[in-house]
């Protein structure tokens, strides 16, 4: 059954040129990429992509890490992969969160460190199931963003909207 999952290169994956590699893993899937994009990761995104871990001890370290501000890198590469199984495919690629533990040959099991301050620094985020990766795809990615249609839209009319154009 074709299903989305939401994929991001953390900064980590960034700072040590992976990206080239992790897509060439995820290529393995066949999946389709639906959705790509550079992101710069605020505040707000931050704390509520990751809101499920709020009373953990690393929280404040999850979100300086998730933000860039532990590797100087301000922003993700964030994707929407799509296709049948890919939830699961993308994360059985990824490994288990804690890089250790994972397997060597996966993504983070390969690329994927423990710092110090005991944050797992896994090098790239994937949905866990198909309600986490509806309400995340949904908060890093307009529909218009996406080639694929996947969750019900509407139109709306904003009257007064400011936005910026090429000048
Ligand atoms: N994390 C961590 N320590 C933990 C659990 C999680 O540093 O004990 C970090 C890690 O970067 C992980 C992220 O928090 O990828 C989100 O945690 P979650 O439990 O959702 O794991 P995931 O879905 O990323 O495998
Ligand atoms: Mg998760």
């Amino acid at each position: 059954m074709n299903e989305q999952t939401l994929v991001l290169i953390k900064p980590d994956g960034l700072k040590k040129s992976l990206t080239g590699n992790i897509l060439t893993r995820l290529s393995e899937t066949k999946l389709e990429i639906a959705a790509a994009k550079i992101a710069r990761v605020s505040e707000e995104l931050a704390v509520e992509h990751y809101k499920h871990l709020k009373d953990k001890p690393f929280f404040k370290d999850l979100i300086k890490y998730i933000r860039g501000d532990l590797h100087d890198r301000h922003k993700v590469m964030a994707m929407v992969y799509w296709g049948d199984g890919a939830i699961k495919k993308v994360r059985e690629l990824c490994g288990t969160t804690n890089p250790e533990e994972a397997d060597p040959v996966s993504i983070r099991g390969a690329y994927g460190r423990i710092t110090t301050s005991g944050v797992y620094e896994n090098a790239i985020h994937t949905s866990g199931d198909k309600e986490d990766a509806e309400r995340e795809i949904k908060l890093w990615f307009d529909p218009d963003e996406i080639i694929v249609d996947i969750y019900p839209t509407k139109q709306i009319t904003e009257k007064e909207a400011k936005r910026r154009v090429w000048a």
